[in-house]
């Protein structure tokens, strides 16, 4: 069994950067074969109420959509997933890189280094010392060389490599994405997934998929 994620995702409801139309995305996300997508707004976690009524309004009622945050700290981006939703609006932007990744473990949950080697938007010498649970090294914001130094830190590192789109338009959903090697049903499966360290990006992950749905979802 093999679930893929788009782990980094944008939609207009909550992210003024993206003009992609909720419903069209999660359209989008479960007709090219995802199996799952993670809604990361900036700064903003969607509730469980809204994430339910999105499937249905979609017509997709049986896609598994979640939703975490893109936090924005002192020095470098990160992707929150497993909080409460108390928890995450408890967040203030702007936080030292390394205290957060400790709160968010401290509260359960698991947290990805976005971007990190995004000219201009990189992180410090502390993600050396910091126990982040993945490293994203693909997604339509970094370019090819910033992927291959993106991979290099991860190995560097020895933290897990991820891929998400970070779609802030339509076409790039699922464009990069994340595959894991158990059922993941729930933010729960999710995150002890995440912690675990039990998952891997999928390259070019929408023509990929796209091929799968082709020949038949084997699922
Ligand atoms: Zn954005
Ligand atoms: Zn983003």
């Amino acid at each position: 069994m093999s679930i893929c994620i788009d782990l980094h995702l944008h939609t207009n409801r909550y992210s003024p950067c993206s003009s992609i139309e909720p419903e069209q995305m999660v359209r989008q996300a479960a007709n090219i074969g995802l199996d799952a997508a993670v809604i990361t707004e900036h700064h903003h976690q969607w509730s469980e109420e809204e994430l339910a009524a999105l499937v249905e309004e979609a017509g997709e009622p049986n896609f598994l959509l979640m939703t975490g945050f893109e936090y924005c700290s002192a020095q470098g981006d990160f992707l929150i997933y497993g909080l409460t939703e108390g928890a995450a609006f408890g967040f203030e932007p702007g936080l030292a890189p390394e205290s957060v990744v400790e709160q968010v473990h401290w509260l359960g949950g698991a947290c990805i280094a976005a971007h990190p080697t995004r000219a201009g938007m990189s992180f410090d010498e502390r993600i050396a010392s910091m126990r982040l649970d993945g490293i994203e090294v693909q997604s339509i914001n970094l370019k090819e060389h910033e992927q291959r130094l993106a991979m290099g830190l991860a190995s560097n590192l020895n933290i897990p490599a991820s891929a998400g789109s970070d779609a802030h338009q339509l076409q790039h959903v699922g464009a990069y994405a994340t595959v894991f090697e158990e059922p993941i049903q729930s933010m729960a499966d999710f995150v002890a997934a995440l912690r675990g360290g039990r998952f891997r990006p999928v390259d070019g992950a929408a023509a990929r998929l796209r091929g799968r749905k082709a020949v038949g979802d084997s699922r």
